[in-house]
């Protein structure tokens, strides 16, 4: 009973979530995406969460349906084949799929941001085109937009890329770390193609997987988010050919840097969705836990850590669609997508701890979903640049400000 207590919010707990939700006067079409992605998460995502958690085991059947709610290139354009719809309602849709499962979240953001988000900003027209369609090319509709990848210039690797015979460059070297790998139809790679011009001398290539001269590493086995892959990718004389570079030579620095940015607004509302998990489970455990003949929601205490926890996630929200309505209104927003990231990751891993607290021992085991979204909310600190990278990028940003 006390685990179904802990299911996805209903009745008056549902209430009043739309009250959040109105009360900043979101656009009629953002609130039924809002209630779309709920009644999605509720039905496909929570039910299965913690099974796939436990079995590693990519949620491909619900990955697919989701591609066909355009949840997987939400703004994109329609004509593409994507939603059409702006980083707002990317932000809301993140927190609500991630709410009912984390894994998840991640796969629908490393597809829109990550992979999607650089090809649509800087692709020429026709490798927009051409990645839609070799995305829809990798097995059904989903596994078309399922080719969530990219590859991070990382330091100290051996990645390289030189130039190659004829019309391709050759890639080699290995990535640590990409998510999505085992299940993703292209990938986004970042590569040097001339060290001496050290960030100037990275670029920016379209690979598709699988390719010869393109393996994968392992799969990690993680803390948490366990139902998304993530493993190395390594090239050993990979051949890419030239039309695959995306934007210009040199280009990838600041490829990356701004699909980072649009990226942490996704990982900020996968944070705010597992942080809603946690204050929900939280909640609906307090109401029902009696101690001396009364909901432990009677006691003050239990309540002081409701409003903490509660602050911390609205607070959060609220920076994580600002970040999103900078970036839609086409204006300057890497400070507020690393404050977005940066609170809502805390926050979420400060929820998550705190709905351990209030759930005492049934907290601590995976008959409840707070343990999940302890683990899950951990890694949401540390990808697409830590909290301390947050706080540089952060700093560095106030600091101009002030000296002008
Ligand atoms: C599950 C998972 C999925 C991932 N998915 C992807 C992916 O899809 N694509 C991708 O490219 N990468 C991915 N990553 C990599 C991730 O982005 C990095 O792990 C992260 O950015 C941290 O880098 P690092 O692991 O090299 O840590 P390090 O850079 O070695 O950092 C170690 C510690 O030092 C601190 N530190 C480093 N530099 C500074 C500094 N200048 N000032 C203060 N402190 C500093 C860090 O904050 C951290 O606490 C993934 C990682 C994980 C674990």
């Amino acid at each position: 009973m006390l685990a179904r207590a802990c299911g996805p919010v209903r009745g008056a707990l549902r209430r009043q979530l739309h009250t959040v939700y109105q009360s900043v006067d979101l656009p009629e079409t953002h609130q039924m995406l809002c209630q779309t992605c709920r009644d999605f998460a509720e039905k496909e995502l929570f039910p299965i969460a913690a099974e796939i958690d436990k079995e590693h085991r990519f949620p491909a059947a619900q990955v697919k349906k989701m591609g066909g709610l355009g949840l997987l290139a939400m703004d994109v354009p329609e004509e593409l084949g994507g939603a059409g719809l702006d980083y707002l309602a990317y932000a809301i849709a993140m927190e609500e799929i991630s709410r009912g499962c984390a894994s998840t979240g991640v796969i629908m953001s490393v597809n829109n941001s990550l992979y999607l988000g650089p090809i649509m900003k800087f692709g020429s027209k026709e490798q927009k085109q051409k990645w839609q369609c070799l995305g829809a090319a990798g097995g059904g509709a989903l596994d078309s937009e399922l080719c969530a990848r990219r590859q991070w210039q990382r330091r100290g690797s051996r990645s390289h890329l030189r130039p190659g015979r004829g019309d391709s460059w050759v890639l080699n070297g290995t990535k640590a770390w990409i998510t999505n790998c085992w299940d993703a139809s292209a990938t986004v790679v970042f590569a040097s193609t001339d060290r001496s011009l050290r960030h100037k001398g990275i670029s920016a290539f379209l690979v598709p997987m699988p390719t010869p001269g393109l393996s994968l590493g392992k799969k990690e086995d993680k803390l948490g988010i366990r139902a998304s892959s993530t493993a190395n990718l390594i090239f050993e004389d990979c051949r890419v050919p030239k039309d695959n570079l995306l934007g210009e030579l040199g280009m990838g620095f600041k490829i990356a840097m701004q699909t980072l940015d649009m990226g942490r607004i996704g990982i900020a509302s996968q944070a705010l969705g597992i942080a809603q998990a946690a204050l929900d489970c939280a909640v609906n455990y307090a109401e029902n836990r009696k101690a001396f003949g009364a909901p432990i929601t009677k006691l003050q205490g239990i309540q002081f850590k409701l409003a903490d926890m509660a602050l911390a996630l609205e607070s959060a929200r609220l920076l994580t669609w600002r970040a999103a309505m900078l970036k839609d209104n086409k204006k300057p927003f890497t400070k507020e997508a690393a404050m977005a990231k940066l609170a809502a990751s805390e926050a979420a891993t400060a929820i998550s701890h705190q709905a351990i607290q209030i759930l005492g021992g049934m907290g601590y085991v995976t008959e409840m979903p707070a343990e999940r979204h302890y683990r899950d909310a951990r890694i949401t600190e540390i990808y697409e640049g830590t909290s301390e990278i947050q706080r540089l990028v952060i700093a560095g940003h106030l600091l101009k400000s002030y000296r002008g």
